[in-house]
């Protein structure tokens, strides 16, 4: 069997200076010095927080309504709506004064199952679940973002402190956010023990 060799050269330039590189280096050279006295769109976290659209969606939340009572009238409507199957509600008389027939004994959402699709905000004729700008979750088990009542209670609690326009941003009154609404797991605790139903 014969071999065949073949016989390969570096592509060169055109004249020497090609072969020097000192153009192309100096091109670079000068695009970066360009860039030197451009805007920033460095976010220097966690210092500086980014201000989200008011329709994101990140963490959810349990709303109250104006006397401090979770507004969720345990429908299931929102749990059936989950594509994931992230939703669990077991539903208890409404024990209220009111025309409500039930409310949730329990609530949970598994945050973690969750593909923050919206859907059960959307099906909710009570407006009772809703979405925040909080999507830097973290926590170190499984079972930390399985978010039952409470802590969804406490979700709100802070984050209407943050954003007291929040019903008039949800009926797009405003429709930017003034200032991002990070808050951590230690203030969601401290509200949920803060507050209640
Ligand atoms: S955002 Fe979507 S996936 Fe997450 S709980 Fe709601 S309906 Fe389910
Ligand atoms: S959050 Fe809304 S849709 Fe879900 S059970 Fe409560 S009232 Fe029904």
């Amino acid at each position: 069997m014969s071999i065949t060799v073949k016989n390969v050269s570096l592509p060169r330039g055109k004249s020497w200076i090609d072969n020097t590189y000192v153009i192309p280096v100096f091109k670079g050279l000068m695009l970066t010095f360009r860039h030197l006295f451009k805007r920033k769109d460095v976010l220097r976290y966690p210092e500086e927080k980014k201000v989200l659209p008011p329709n994101y969606r990140g963490l959810h939340m349990l709303t109250r309504d104006d006397q401090g009572r979770e507004k969720c009238v345990a429908c299931e409507m929102c749990s059936t709506a989950c594509p994931a199957d992230c939703i669990r509600i077991v539903a208890g008389d409404g024990g209220w004064e009111d025309s409500r027939e039930k409310h949730p004994v329990e609530f949970e959402i598994d945050e973690l199952r969750c593909i923050f699709c919206g859907m059960c905000v959307e099906a909710c004729p009570e407006d009772a679940i809703d979405m925040t700008d909080m999507h830097n979750l973290a926590d170190y088990t499984r079972e930390d973002f399985i978010y039952n009542k409470e802590r969804l209670l406490g979700v709100y609690d802070e984050y209407i402190k943050r954003h007291p326009d929040h019903a008039k941003r949800r009926d797009g009154v405003f429709k930017k956010m003034m200032n991002s609404s990070y808050f951590t797991v230690s203030d969601v605790e401290k509200a949920k023990h803060g507050t209640g139903h």
